[in-house]
């Protein structure tokens, strides 16, 4: 299957540079340019766009907010940061804003090229120049998944409660719950009624959504 790929880049040589090296590469059918990042949003909007090469310092809208954006419309695209530094903190906002790549804007057409085609196919990929900021990064959640049982007693569960919380965010139905844990529905359901009391909120969804993001499990 083609590529049809957006390059969004306000600098007008680079944006053609871009734009000229995907010229005629084999797996690429159209390439859609924007100079800002409201403009590649209605691009984005009426066409079917597989791969986004953003780059992340764009005036107006930057790169990683247009990120968040196309992540929120839910459709199926992979977006590749560009950029001219390596600043710690772009990185791991691009990455969490749901980029699936970073590289640098010093990057050779070729690699590039290839690049896309691998992101297309589903994975990632970080310039060697960024990867030890990723890996810290990913070891940095790995601290904060240790501090889950920290994290559950603000909340004022107790084990057991951690623990079915746990199973909610995994999508277990009560009944399921109950088997595995080897309880009753009733008490399961008594657990659960505390566990949305405690965190304030409706529903189970909301639950497990509140314990991820606040890494209660
Ligand atoms: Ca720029």
């Amino acid at each position: 299957m083609k590529l049809n790929i957006l390059i969004v880049e306000d600098h007008e040589l680079t944006r053609f540079g871009l734009k000229t090296t995907f010229e005629g590469v084999d797996y690429v059918n159209t390439i859609f340019e924007a100079e800002s990042a409201e403009k590649a949003l209605e691009i984005f909007d009426s066409n079917q766009i597989d791969v986004i090469i953003m780059d992340l310092g764009l005036p107006g809208m930057n790169g990683i907010e247009a990120t968040q954006k196309i992540r929120s419309r839910k459709k199926d695209v992979k977006v590749i940061m560009l950029t001219s530094h390596n600043d710690e903190k772009e990185v791991i906002s691009s990455l969490k804003a749901g980029a699936n790549a970073y590289c640098s804007k010093e990057i050779n057409p070729q690699r590039l090229i290839s690049v896309v085609q691998s992101v297309a196919d589903g994975a990632a990929w970080f310039d060697p120049s960024i990867a030890h900021i990723v890996l810290k990064a990913s070891c940095q959640a790995q601290v904060q998944e240790d501090n889950s049982a920290e994290n559950a007693k603000k909340y004022d569960l107790t084990a057991r409660e951690s623990q079915i919380l746990k199973l909610m965010t995994e999508g277990y139905s009560n009944m399921e719950i109950a088997q595995i844990l080897v309880i009753s529905i009733n008490t399961t359901k008594a657990h659960v009624a505390n566990i949305l009391q405690k965190l304030e909120v409706d529903d189970r969804l909301q639950a497990a959504l509140k314990a991820l993001k606040n890494k209660i499990v």
